[in-house]
């Protein structure tokens, strides 16, 4: 198939739900680990359609929902900085991160409040505003998995080779394998396989995932966004399971490669190193982010602006996006949903974000 639309036909859609329904002889649960493939689940009825014979759980897979309050607090601070001392902090965010309630409201009530947000579209932006402005620190608020990082790498060794000294990264790129292994570990584990997430595995391939597979004894299919590669993904799983064979598929490769993305690969491993972070629903996940290494430590914002104290985080009690994040409730099952929290009032990330689950029921789901 060479067209989009290929990927959206609706016999073909057919033919695969028929497939799924007489391979399975039981329910089986799976998790599509990426937010962008919820959104295309629950857009194509794909959810609806599978009810009593595949659940699908939605996993932890979007950045801006899995992105601690704890970051977003500090780069509150750091924005306010400009008021309070001679630092003249401007923070520089992707406009998806703007109304994503931290402990005490988003950044954009940091603006409204005074504090200097700016939002960015690329991090080499944020590297220009820092150019522009030798007068004022410019503080990339550096969020995303495995597919933003290099990016964010590349703003870096820019900022070095044109001799910038007054851009910095508020790194919190997370790696999105040791969440999915933290699930797996979980006592309410209920994830019997996982749609892996295209676009991370576009760039950091799946040979990865080999190891967890063996591990933990479940299928991981790597799977891609549109109806096709979602029913090729979920088919592919549960002919494994009904079969009891446990393997590493690739349902997406016109996107992803076993070994991935080399050149972005080589990047990520020349500026940042693995270290443990803390996750929006997860707590900290062991080797669950990237940070920069002892080489581009000068470029940290923690490190350059290391009298920032961090705040004591406060998670709103009614959001129960912990849960979501790990899939142990839909977000239909949250009290506040659609009620207390809408698109237009959002009490969590996963209500703010494009990604999240659950703005993806609220768009699409028919109860
Ligand atoms: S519906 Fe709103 S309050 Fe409930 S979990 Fe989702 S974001 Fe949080």
């Amino acid at each position: 198939m060479k067209y989009l639309d290929e990927y959206r036909d609706p016999a073909s859609a057919k033919k695969l739900v028929e497939a799924i329904r007489r391979q399975v002889t039981r329910p089986w649960t799976l998790m599509e680990v990426c937010g962008g493939q919820t959104h295309g689940l629950l857009r194509n009825g794909i959810e609806a359609e599978l009810q009593g014979t595949v659940e699908l759980i939605h996993g932890p897979g979007c950045p801006v929902c899995v992105t601690a309050m704890e970051s977003i607090d500090f780069a509150q601070q750091l924005a306010m900085l400009h008021t309070t001392s001679t630092n003249n902090v401007v923070l520089a965010s992707f406009g998806d991160m703007m109304r994503v309630p931290g402990s005490h409201g988003s950044l954009l009530d940091t603006k409204a409040n005074g504090g200097n947000v700016k939002t960015v579209y690329s991090p080499l932006d944020a590297v220009e505003l820092a150019k522009r402005h030798p007068e004022k620190q410019v503080v990339f608020f550096a969020v995303g998995f495995e597919t933003t990082a290099p990016a964010t790498a590349l703003a870096v060794k820019q900022a070095a080779n044109d001799g910038i000294h007054n851009f910095s990264l508020l790194v919190s790129h997370v790696r999105v394998q040791p969440a999915m292994e933290a699930l797996l570990q979980s006592p309410h584990n209920r994830v019997q396989a996982f749609l892996a997430a295209g676009h991370v595995c576009a760039v950091m391939g799946y040979e990865s995932y080999e190891p967890m597979v063996e591990r933990y004894r479940l299928p991981i299919v790597v799977t891609g966004f549109e109806p096709l590669d979602l029913l090729e993904g979920i088919l592919n799983c549960v002919r494994q399971l009904e079969q009891g064979e446990a393997r590493v598929d690739n349902a997406y490769s016109r996107g992803v490669s076993r070994q991935g993305n080399q050149a972005a690969q080589d990047i990520v491993r020349e500026v940042y190193e693995v270290c443990d972070r803390p996750w929006r629903g997860f707590g900290i996940v062991t080797n669950g982010g990237l940070q920069l290494n002892q080489d581009w430590r000068h470029f940290d914002a923690r490190s350059r602006f290391d009298f920032i104290r961090s705040l004591p985080v406060i998670e709103p009690a009614e959001c129960e996006s912990a849960h979501v994040l790990a899939g142990r409730i839909k977000p239909p099952e949250c009290a506040a949903f659609g009620k207390a929290c809408t698109p237009d009032a959002p009490m969590g990330a996963p209500m703010v974000s494009s990604e999240g689950a659950c703005a993806a029921y609220y768009k699409w789901h028919t109860p």
